[in-house]
């Protein structure tokens, strides 16, 4: 049953309060973001109690939710303090728990028996009876359906289950099925299954058979996936039914959280507008609105069918999808100077070219006339970042806008 533009729930990541905020600002429903305990994900930067509260309390204020990943793969001298800490979760405000193991939803279940549990993609199912029993048995209120599930896939066991179903639509993908590769395990002891993933699918290596280099210097043999993105498969997943679209990525940036929510929030709308119904030409307007956060080659993961030769990335590629610089986060505008005061990230200079992202509006563009420091001196070039820098604007920006610049060539 098609699901309303209106009612599906976009989900977004964060690694801290910052982009929680960003997310819910550009357009999240709902933040999924783990605590420092029972998470994977362990180098991404987790979420004291107190900041889980204060994400909890400004998604209140302004109607999202916040799930808390669990999702840690517990072995037994792992489970310590579990039960107190799903009660703080409880008491914290969160509105769901991102769960992989049956012996946590179980615990869950007996302690915090009203808090809803999603069943994690590390769980890899790919089937409607795995769903059901998820229900049955361990009370599990959502699932999120593994990466490897066609659009087929994901419309059967959206119909054969009341469960809701939760479907990546954006981020990084496996080479190997998710939730299950060991690469990083054999190759640098790091358990891609307990958060520490190295990502050894995308080092680059030399190929050799009998051996002979097959490869030729500088393009050394990689095996990583292109990233997801299914900007041309929205139409067909509110068809499926499915409850919310996921994008992935707790480790990314405030500028990719933005703009990655920014983009599907717009093409939302558009179906919304369009009766689920939008032209070749603007299908890729949105694609590469939504790009303009990415720094990898995107494919459509296992949406379409199974990922082929075209879904690999073998070889370096130069961030060719990359077509803008992040420069910096608005901190203030000042209506009577037409000032605004932004804290930097990345080079630029008094005369660049410039956009403004923010939340809910076209980006808007114009050319940086003067930059002054704090001290009020004047500058030529913005160089360092994290710096604090007034520049003249010509219409009304608000806090938390960000600043981006189009590459040269782009
Ligand atoms: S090594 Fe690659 S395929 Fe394996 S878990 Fe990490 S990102 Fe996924």
């Amino acid at each position: 049953m098609r699901q309303p533009c209106s009612e599906i729930e976009l989900l977004a990541p964060a690694g801290d309060l910052l982009r929680a905020k960003t997310a819910i600002r550009y357009g999240a429903n709902a933040v999924y973001l783990g605590g420092k305990s029972f998470s994977l994900r362990s180098r991404s930067s987790n979420f004291t109690l107190e900041e889980i509260e204060q994400a909890c309390r400004y998604g209140e204020a302004h109607q999202a939710r916040i799930y808390v990943t669990v999702n840690l793969i517990p072995h037994e001298e792992d489970f310590a303090g579990l039960p107190q800490y799903l009660r703080d979760l409880e008491n914290a405000g969160v509105s769901a728990l991102i769960i992989a193991s049956p012996a946590i939803m179980k615990i869950t279940a007996d302690t915090i028996p009203a808090m809803p549990i999603h069943g994690s993609t590390q769980l890899s199912l790919t089937n409607a009876l795995g769903a059901r029993f998820l229900k049955e048995r361990l009370h599990v209120t959502r699932l999120v359906l593994a990466r490897e599930c066609s659009l087929e896939q994901i419309r059967q066991i959206t119909a054969a289950t009341d469960l809701e179903t939760e479907v990546f639509i954006h981020g990084g993908m496996c080479v190997n099925y998710s939730g299950r590769c060991t690469l990083s395990n054999r190759m640098t002891l790091r358990d891609a299954n307990r958060g520490g993933c190295a990502q050894s699918c995308r080092w680059f290596y030399h190929l050799e058979r009998d051996q002979q280099r097959l490869d030729t210097d500088p393009h050394l043999f990689s095996m990583g996936s292109r990233d997801l993105c299914a900007v041309r498969e929205i139409a067909a997943l509110l068809d499926c039914g499915v409850a919310s679209l996921k994008i992935e990525g707790r480790m990314k940036t405030e500028y990719y959280v933005a703009s990655v929510v920014y983009g599907y929030r717009r093409l939302l709308r558009a179906l919304q507008e369009k009766n689920g119904v939008l032209s070749e030409s603007e299908l890729s307007a949105y694609e590469q609105l939504v790009l303009r956060g990415e720094n990898r080659p995107a494919c459509t993961g296992f949406l379409a069918g199974k990922p082929d030769a075209g879904s690999q990335i073998y070889v370096r590629h130069g961030n060719d999808s990359v077509s803008h610089d992040f420069l910096g986060t608005v901190l203030s505008y000042e209506a009577e100077q037409g000032t605004m005061l932004v804290e930097t990230r990345n080079p630029f200079a008094a005369g660049d070219a410039v956009e403004v992202l923010s939340p809910g509006r076209e980006v808007r563009s114009f050319r940086i006339r003067w930059l002054q420091n704090e001290q009020g001196e004047y500058l030529e070039k913005s160089r360092r970042p994290m710096a604090r820098l007034r520049m003249p604007v010509p219409f009304a920006v608000s806090p938390q806008d960000l600043l981006r610049k189009k590459k040269e060539g782009k």
